[in-house]
């Protein structure tokens, strides 16, 4: 009989997940708090190592169709004058835009779609309480189901509620880096085509930024803010928009007109930027994936990458192990800790670099910071860190491991 794997969240590490664990042989069920696949979010991007999972994964042809169109970014003044420039195809691809760049909402749909018929998906429900034992674990649901699975992943984001019901509180692993991002869509009617425009507010800490989606019918707007703590719950949206025209009432550029529609948007999401550290991401049968073990937060730019690349690792390391969950997280988690590790770096120091005052208003995250920017990092050890950041980790081949689905292999 095939393991049976209860994944819980369907972002992007779920289904993800659920693609190579079902690929690898197991019988997957993934479960959603969410009614439906949640839609938007800003645009997520997948340099080095993670295109090369997304390959493997057969999926290149079906991301790049629904990746967006940007050529590049404008950083503007108040007055909407361009003060620098970045092109897509800067750094190969690899650059601030990527070459593949495509909306969080949009990659989410392509990773169900296409685990859609091997996998069994359960939208609006959740586990409460879970049981371990030698041979397996016994699960509760919301719902009232109750079920008996070999094997369970906690997909299910930074406020993981797996990680609550096993390794402890959300306060214990969750650390807050002093900013807030909101993100929501808006009708197009600033006439963008394939640019990004960001406008930041150099003494406040505080960034505006507006792209084209949609054909550029619509338009993504970004919100950043510094705040020193965070206690807005994360399903409250009237709270969240309520701090989101509090905080950026009198920031300039097209600001007002941006917030104009915070009524009528139909995908509004706020956060805090934080990042997760754990000692461990496993306990027992139960293992923890993407944002729920080690999220680097949206600073890095690597959320996505971090999600996919695990995934991949995850699965490969349990069927390598035969299943075993001992053997298989711990080989998982070993490769996965040094790409994390990079990524949070990037993420504390990309907030630091923004002179944003740390938690309860004190320094900052950086080495250096105490609301001011920190001082420019040295070159070589910065390019070598985003180097490990994108591409520092060993993607196995998985010989002998069982893999349903003939695997693309590279030209030559
Ligand atoms: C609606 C939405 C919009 C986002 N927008 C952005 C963005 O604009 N920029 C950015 O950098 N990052 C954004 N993120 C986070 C980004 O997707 C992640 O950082 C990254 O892609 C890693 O994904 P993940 O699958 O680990 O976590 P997430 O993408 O956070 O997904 C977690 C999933 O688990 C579900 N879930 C939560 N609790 C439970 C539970 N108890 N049981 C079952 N399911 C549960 C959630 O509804 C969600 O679908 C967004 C996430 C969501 C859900």
């Amino acid at each position: 009989m095939s393991v049976r794997v209860l994944v819980a969240g369907a972002s992007i590490a779920g289904p993800a997940a659920a693609h190579w664990l079902s690929r690898r042989g197991a019988e997957v069920t993934v479960v959603e708090r969410a009614p439906a696949l949640r839609p938007g979010g800003q645009a997520v991007d997948a340099r080095g190592v993670t295109r090369e999972v997304i390959r493997r994964m057969g999926l290149d042809e079906a991301v790049r169709a629904a990746r967006t169109e940007t050529a590049g970014a404008h950083t503007v003044d108040a007055d909407g004058t361009v003060l620098e420039t970045f092109r897509a195809d800067d750094h190969e691809g690899d650059g601030y835009i990527a070459e593949i760049e495509i909306l969080r909402g949009d990659l989410a749909q392509v990773l169900v779609d296409d685990t859609r018929d091997g996998v069994e998906y359960v939208f609006g429900d959740r586990i409460t309480e879970l049981t371990q034992d030698a041979d397996g674990v016994d699960v509760t649901f919301a719902g009232g189901g109750r079920r008996r699975f070999d094997l369970v992943i906690g997909a299910d984001g930074l406020h993981s509620g797996l990680r609550g019901l096993v390794f402890g509180p959300h306060d214990r692993f969750v650390r807050h880096l002093g900013l807030v991002l909101a993100f929501y869509s808006v009708p197009n009617e600033f006439g963008l085509d394939r640019w990004v425009l960001e406008y930041q507010d150099q003494g406040s800490g505080r960034c505006a930024m507006l792209r084209p989606i949609q054909d550029a019918t619509r338009a993504m707007a970004m919100f950043s803010f510094p705040a020193a703590d965070f206690d807005v719950d994360h399903r409250d949206v009237p709270a969240q928009q309520r701090l989101l025209r509090e905080r950026t009432a009198d920031l300039g550029w097209w600001s007002p007109r941006l917030l104009a529609h915070l009524d009528d948007t139909p995908d509004f999401y706020l956060d805090q930027v934080a990042q997760v550290v754990m000692d461990r991401w496993s306990s027992g049968r139960v293992g923890l994936l993407g944002d729920a073990a080690c999220s680097a937060s949206p600073m890095s730019g690597q959320g996505t990458g971090v999600a996919l690349v695990g995934a991949y690792l995850l699965a490969g390391e349990l069927a390598a192990a035969g299943w075993d969950p001992e053997v298989g997280f711990a080989a998982y988690e070993e490769r996965m800790r040094p790409f994390v590790e990079a990524n949070q770096e990037i993420g504390r120091m990309h907030v630091a670099s923004l002179g944003v005052p740390g938690p309860d208003g004190g320094p900052g995250t950086g080495a250096d910071a105490g609301g001011e920017p920190a001082p420019e990092p040295d070159v070589e050890a910065l390019t070598a860190l985003v180097d490990r950041a994108i591409n520092g980790v060993e993607l196995p081949d998985y010989p002998g491991v069982p893999d349903s689905r003939a695997p693309a292999r590279s030209p030559g």
